[in-house]
């Protein structure tokens, strides 16, 4: 079994508003999202596979960024080594 490192913090998920409505009543949205994240030049973009569209694009309007190393627990931090 693969070890969990980071805990999942999310509080609110974003969908496709095109095909979560098509998703079988015996499916989560979960097992059927079939989204990416991925970085963009001004910040990240959330893309539909099924529908071939943008689901959100965001501008951090050139805000720095850092990774949340709080949602590490604190025995497997030592598994990581953060950039100084
Ligand atoms: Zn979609």
């Amino acid at each position: 079994m693969k070890k969990k490192i980071v805990e999942n913090a999310i509080v609110a998920y974003i969908h496709c508003s095109t095909c979560i409505n098509d998703r079988p009543s015996d499916t989560s949205p979960k097992d059927w999202s079939r989204t990416q994240f991925g970085w963009t030049p001004k910040g990240f973009q959330i893309w539909c596979n099924r529908c071939e569209i943008n689901v959100g694009a965001y501008d951090l309007c050139g805000n720095k960024i850092k990774y949340d190393f709080t949602l590490i627990p604190d025995n497997e931090k030592g598994l990581i080594s953060p950039k100084k």
